[in-house]
């Protein structure tokens, strides 16, 4: 019988995810708001505002690319959210041990003991 996280834990790691995921919402909402408020934005995206949708933004732009990290970084939250009560979680994707509960405490998206077992997704054993 694997090793598995401890539902208290999980509690934790599933509390502190949702107020990460609450925090990236208003970042994101914040951040889309002030591009579309800017005048590098195109009208069009303005009537979006309302919808919640975040705006297709031009290229490049540096407040673009800090909404995009922010986004990017609450989709991996959402989905570390919705696999939390799997049995699974917790456990490393690549070598099956348990992701010692300090690491996940600092950052519970990850999904991999972090090498520690040598098989670091992507790199060749050595
Ligand atoms: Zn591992």
């Amino acid at each position: 019988m694997p090793e598995v996280l401890s539902v208290r834990r999980r509690e934790a790691l599933r509390l502190d995810l949702e107020d990460q995921q609450k925090a990236l919402i208003e970042e994101v909402c914040c951040l889309s708001r002030g591009l579309i408020a800017g005048s590098s934005v195109p009208r069009r995206f303005r009537s979006e505002q309302l919808s919640g949708e975040v705006p297709e933004l031009p290229e490049g732009s540096k407040a673009a690319e800090r909404l995009e990290a922010k986004a990017r970084r609450l989709r991996e939250i959402s989905q570390t959210l919705a696999r939390i009560d799997h049995v699974d979680f917790g456990s490393c994707e690549c070598c099956g041990d348990l992701i010692p509960f300090g690491d996940l405490a600092a950052d519970a998206t990850r999904r991999c003991c972090d090498g520690r077992c040598g098989q670091l997704p992507g790199q060749v054993p050595t």
